[in-house]
């Protein structure tokens, strides 16, 4: 390997100082698209839509990756890439709107698999897809164990905590019978639980 180009100077805790000037003189998005995957997953339930392009930028605490560059008012700051490239092909996100993945990839960067949406479509999205630990129908076994618990003297507050479940759920459970809850479509509660 040739190694006569490499700078002379020593990196500080990895930083490259030649790298770094190169990377601040491309655009922001010259960046992102230099570091997307164009053949990600196959679009999770629109196949026609396309190959996602997996953004390989680091993730920052929200699962989405984000880019350092400039934002509309001219300060630097971190940003989604996904909403980085919305912007860059529709201008910018109206107030009070959301970035949405239809193909439910949150690294995903596609312009054909994003779209605007209310943070309520976001989250009723995100509970339709599973994504969300409250999205699953309780079952017979976490109902009776919700009741038991209950029964047994147990606030609301508890029985939420300890199911993983909303207070609302738990206040639902509370109020239904095993035969309100029973359908000729499940068949029987289990015995387990
Ligand atoms: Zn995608």
């Amino acid at each position: 390997m040739d190694t006569s180009d490499r700078p002379t100077h020593t990196p500080i805790y990895g930083f490259n100082a030649e790298k770094a000037s190169i990377k601040k003189s491309a655009s922001m998005i010259e960046r992102l698209m230099a570091r997307l995957n164009k053949k990600g997953p196959l679009h999770s339930t629109e196949p026609d839509k396309g190959f996602c392009w997996i953004s390989s930028h680091r993730k920052v605490g929200n699962g989405y990756p984000q880019i350092m560059g400039p934002r509309a008012d001219g300060t630097n700051a971190l940003q989604c890439t996904h909403r980085v490239m919305w912007e860059h092909i529709n201008g910018p996100i109206p107030k009070g709107l959301v970035v949405m993945h239809t193909c439910d990839n949150r690294a995903c960067c596609n312009p054909a698999h994003l779209e605007l949406g209310t943070q309520a479509d976001n989250v009723h999205d995100m509970m339709t897809k599973g994504r969300s630990r409250y999205a699953k129908p309780l079952s017979f076994a976490e109902l009776a164990l919700i009741q038991k618990l209950r029964s047994a003297g147990d606030t609301i507050a508890r029985i939420a905590k300890q199911s993983g479940r909303s207070l609302n759920t738990v206040r639902n459970a509370i109020r239904q019978t095993p035969a309100s809850y029973q359908s000729d479509l499940f068949g029987p509660p289990p015995l387990t639980a």
